[in-house]
């Protein structure tokens, strides 16, 4: 046989969970066609990796990605790729750019900005078809995406606080049906992002009653804005709910401990357990760090986004009205905003503060914290982020990596890195999220290789139906990564995390080689699936 690519002399953990076993690789186009000992006299004048003394795996699928935009802006997309993601899952929690008319296109892109940073201006994202088009062979990673109830919700009616009901609701139905109909791989929700969180739970409901029809999950971001609207006060209950009304299967994105809660994993599985024992199809996902990150609009209550960013800027930039909006802050169940930090500060903003505590920037300003909040949101017309800072006490923190090690020990889970790869100190999971689990955590807590493979490849592969990827067979797709397993790890931290991991000398993308020697090729051989 002729292949295009061999790699030789490698150990395959082919993603099922299986024990890893010494087998070549050969490829001929974006397949693997052979899983066998490959002899010397047949690769002579084939391109030949050698892999002696490293693993092979199938390439990591990221299962909440927030790299919609950064891979229009850059589809070297180096901070996902040199960890070996070759499958990157966009729009979850509901936020993404398509399917969207040309108006509100330009509308969200502006909203989204502080999560997603700047997309591209005038890009025709006015249906998942069309969008798969702009990443499709444009990116060093495949991209798949959910269909996100933000933008549907948008199509039918507007940036208002509105349930869906009658002919909008119809018409967000039709959006969804034609969604799923052009491969989104679920319907995804964050229910403390708007318009998502201007629903209730019977809009939900209708809405996944569309996404049975074709057995997708909805992934979904818990509910803490706007509780009186939700069945049994929001959080998982709701959610619970709209699996067992509609009957469909339900995906929780980043679900874990946190510092209040370390230690506690019984405790945080029980209501999920309880309610998969009476027939509840439930996966989970979570990445390794104690701590989050998003945009300040997530602190702020439903009135203040009703009309998009222009009418948020009016309500900031009037010192009476930001009073009141101050005042209302403490209606909204989110966390301290004195605990964050600076990610990302647009370009019309001062970058000098980005890393910087909310509290510093507040003092240097001499103004209070809510008030510091409301000048850079105005400062960067909505384009800035925040990460929550990670504990002082190393004792918190590792409980909570602990934790998240027993998780993956559950067959249910699944790695969503939540990366948000924006500004110059974005959370460190950007750079760093899979390798820490296959590296640094693995060894930490002598966890097995294979399985944690297997969350990060075989287990998100089958649930969002990414046909022929997420194990290493004769026929898939050359889907790989080639690591160092003694090696492996991320460098990227809280105070200098843009910096890219060690021990992953090669990547292969549809059996082209995108990661060489632990350098990017420029190549890029993503498709846009499924
Ligand atoms: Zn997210």
């Amino acid at each position: 046989m002729a292949f295009d690519l061999v790699i030789k002399g490698g150990t395959v953990v082919d993603g099922t969970g299986a024990p890893p076993i010494r087998k070549d690789i050969g490829i001929i186009g974006d397949r693997i066609k052979a899983l066998d000992v490959i002899p010397d006299s047949s690769t002579d004048s084939t391109k030949t990796i050698d892999a002696s003394g490293l693993h092979i795996s199938p390439g990591f699928i990221d299962v909440h990605s927030h790299a919609d935009a950064a891979l229009l802006n850059d589809g070297q997309h180096s901070n996902g790729i040199r960890q070996g993601v070759t499958t990157e899952v966009i729009c979850p929690d509901g936020l993404s750019l398509a399917p969207l008319s040309k108006k509100n296109y330009e509308m969200y892109r502006w909203y989204l900005s502080g999560i997603l940073g700047l997309a591209p201006e005038q890009l025709d994202m006015s249906s998942i078809e069309m969008s798969k088009k702009h990443y499709h062979r444009k990116t060093s990673c495949n991209v798949a995406t959910f269909a996100g109830h933000g933008p549907i919700r948008l199509e039918s009616a507007g940036m208002n606080d509105v349930p869906l009901i009658d002919e909008e609701l119809e018409t967000a139905k039709i959006l969804l049906r034609e969604s799923l109909e052009q491969g989104a791989v679920g319907f995804s929700t964050g229910l403390s992002y708007y318009p998502n969180s201007w629903s209730n739970t019977d809009e939900l409901c209708e809405l996944m009653s569309i996404t049975k029809e074709f057995d997708r999950p909805m992934s979904i971001h818990l509910r803490n804005h706007n509780m009186e609207r939700a069945y049994g006060g929001g959080g998982i209950p709701e959610a619970i709910e709209i699996a067992r009304r509609t009957d469909t299967k339900l995906h929780f994105e980043h679900y874990r401990t946190t510092t209040d809660s370390a230690g506690q994993i019984d405790k945080l599985m029980e209501p999920i357990d309880e309610a998969k024992s009476s027939g509840v199809d439930i996966t989970l996902e979570t990445y390794p760090y104690p701590v989050g990150s998003s945009f300040p609009q997530a602190f702020f209550p439903g009135y203040f986004h009703e009309g998009g960013p222009e009418a948020m800027i009016k309500i900031l930039t009037d010192t009476e009205d930001r009073k009141i909006l101050i005042d209302k802050m403490s209606e909204i169940d989110y966390s301290d905003p004195r605990e964050n930090v600076w990610t990302h500060i647009g370009d019309k903003g001062d970058q000098r503060f980005e890393g910087w505590l909310f509290e510093d920037v507040a003092e240097e300003w001499n103004v209070s914290v809510e008030e510091m909040m409301c000048r850079m949101m105005v400062e960067t017309s909505l384009s800035c982020g925040m990460r929550v800072a990670p504990p002082g006490n190393v004792r918190l923190w590792r409980q909570v990596e602990e934790d998240v090690m027993n998780l993956m020990a559950r067959t249910d889970y699944m790695v969503g890195s939540d990366s948000i790869p924006v500004g110059g100190m974005p959370h460190p999971r950007a750079y760093g999220c899979f390798v820490r689990l296959v590296g640094r955590l693995r060894r930490r807590y002598n966890y097995p290789l294979e399985q944690v493979v297997q969350r990060m490849t075989q287990n998100p592969a089958e649930r969002f139906g990414l046909t022929d990827r997420g194990v290493i067979k004769k026929d898939k797709f050359a889907d790989l990564v080639v690591f160092d397993e003694k090696k492996v790890n991320d460098r990227s931290s809280f105070e200098d995390p843009n910096v890219h991991p060690e021990g992953v000398p090669y990547v292969i993308v549809n059996g082209e080689i995108a990661v060489e020697n632990e350098s990017v090729t420029g190549i890029l051989a993503g498709y846009a699936i499924p």
